[in-house]
């Protein structure tokens, strides 16, 4: 299991800087959740603004 960025995204940074294990960064257009580190924890969705972020 793993987190996904949908793409809602506005790219605002703000889910990079919560993720307790650094698994997101920036891709193109939108952030990007690396599945391998991500552990699931939810913050990245409790911070986003448009709900981007998604449980896979
Ligand atoms: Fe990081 Fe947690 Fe979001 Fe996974 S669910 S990307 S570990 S903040
Ligand atoms: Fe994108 Fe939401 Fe993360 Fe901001 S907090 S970069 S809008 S997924």
């Amino acid at each position: 299991m793993a987190y996904k960025i949908t793409d809602a995204c506005i790219s605002c940074g703000a889910c990079a800087a919560e993720c307790p294990v650094e698994a997101i960064s920036e891709g193109d257009g939108k952030y990007e959740i690396d599945a391998e580190k991500c552990i699931d924890c939810g913050t990245c969705a409790e911070t986003c603004p448009v709900e981007a972020p998604v449980a896979d």
